[in-house]
């Protein structure tokens, strides 16, 4: 079954595939492999204030183009001691719209700790959120979400993973994301749980 995937992330794209690759019937199509050049009109698709509807929004706009189920990824991080920040603002939280790939993910890195400078351990609490969307070509869609707790540490540790891995702890582990495989980090990931959810849905 050939599924598009409403992305333009090579991380999400690269775990995405990681994730879904022991299911072989399904073949991930990126957008740019379906040659679906970006346009200014998705820069207004994540305007919600709930990872779910945001998903949902990238996947059924996707949809209408791909013709495929056209599955979507909308996720972040959420710490409550900061009001539930970054939450869906997770990727534009540094605010710097200059920047792109690992030199954004380092502003928004920064801007955490910064934030987080005088919280002490036992209110570091966070968690991953992923809602990943699917959207069929009769209208129909379905939503799985997955969520893995976790703690801020005080400094970033390791290079693996994306986004913010390497300051994400996750206490099972006694690391952060940025330590550990690929595989490992698939096995309790927001990520990795969402879309094992949703896989079982596509029919
Ligand atoms: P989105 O593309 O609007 O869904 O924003 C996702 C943002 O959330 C990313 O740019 C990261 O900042 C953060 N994020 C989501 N998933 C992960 C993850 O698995 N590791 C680290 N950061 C993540």
């Amino acid at each position: 079954m050939r599924v598009a995937l409403a992305t333009r992330s090579a991380d999400k794209l690269r775990e995405i595939r990681e994730i879904l690759a022991p299911l072989p019937r399904l073949e991930i199509i990126g957008l740019d492999d379906l040659g679906i050049a970006p346009s200014p009109d998705e820069d207004h698709i994540e305007a919600f204030d709930s990872f779910r509807e945001n998903a949902l929004a990238k996947a059924r706009f996707f949809a209408a183009g791909t013709g495929l189920i056209t599955l979507a990824d909308d996720s972040g991080l959420v710490v409550p001691a900061l009001g539930g920040a970054p939450g869906v603002f997770s990727k534009r939280f540094s605010g710097r719209t200059d920047l792109t790939g690992p030199r954004l993910d380092e502003a928004n890195n920064r801007l955490l700790l910064e934030r987080l400078r005088d919280v002490p351990p036992e209110r570091r609490g966070a968690f991953y959120v992923c809602a990943a969307a699917a959207a069929f070509p009769d209208g129909r869609v379905a939503v799985a979400l997955g969520t893995t707790p976790g703690r801020i540490a005080d400094a970033p540790d390791g290079s693996a993973g994306f986004g913010y891995d390497p300051l994400f702890l996750v206490p099972e582990l006694g690391v952060t994301l940025g330590r550990v495989s690929a595989d490992v980090k698939h096995r309790l990931s927001h990520r990795g749980r969402a879309f094992r959810a949703l896989a079982t849905r596509l029919h």
